[in-house]
């Protein structure tokens, strides 16, 4: 029998901040960002990735789970200093659309199209495989069309801002995606703001 090569035992970190979390997935020191900053905050990421020894040049990619400013406000302030913005192809549309609800105070670096890495969710899986990382990223619309949520093998999802249905709304667009979820294997929610929680019953979210 052939014997497959034991994946690296991930480690998820929290380094969020303004109550919103930023997840650090790492395997060894090959790390994932999801989630990204509000605008102008790049100090507070630098302090907070500092603080919890993670050097930024091992984020290979940046991963925003929607274009909202709480959410992928420094996308292009960390591109500039050498984080890889990953966009998948239902969150394209929106990028431009963020500025928007900046306003100058803000100081929003806005964020240039052609120089992402833009994928399919069909073609996750390997991205992440190729940085050390077990799972996929899948569209999770509710919140926001462009939402999506990374999903590791072991059962760990970055959820973003789905919305909790809270038994409400159990045949809405919401609701859909945490049923994929749940399907995909989904145990243990890492939500964009709040603690994390196990996975119950969709009903309950
Ligand atoms: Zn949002």
């Amino acid at each position: 029998m052939m014997s497959r090569a034991k994946p690296v035992q991930v480690t998820i970190v929290n380094v969020g901040y303004l109550s919103t979390n930023y997840w650090v997935i790492s395997a060894g020191t090959s790390r994932l960002l999801v989630d990204l900053g509000y605008p102008g905050t790049l100090g507070m990421m630098r302090a907070n990735l500092k603080r919890m020894d993670i050097p930024l040049q091992e984020i290979r990619y940046g991963l925003a789970t929607h274009y909202h400013i709480d959410h992928a406000g420094l996308a292009q302030e960390l591109k500039q200093i050498g984080v890889p913005l990953l966009v998948l192809e239902t969150q394209v549309a929106a990028i431009p659309l963020m500025k928007q609800w900046t306003k100058p105070q803000d100081r929003y670096v806005d964020i240039t199209l052609h120089d992402n890495v833009t994928i399919s969710f069909d073609e996750s899986r390997s991205l992440l495989e190729r940085i050390g990382i077990a799972g996929e990223i899948v569209a999770t619309p509710g919140h926001s069309e462009d939402s999506v949520s990374l999903l590791l093998d072991d059962g760990s999802v970055f959820t973003g801002d789905l919305t909790p249905l809270f038994g409400k709304d159990e045949h809405g667009v919401a609701a859909a995606s945490w049923r994929l979820l749940r399907e995909k294997g989904a145990t243990c929610i890492y939500p964009g703001h709040g603690p994390v929680r196990p996975m119950y019953a969709v009903s309950e979210l």
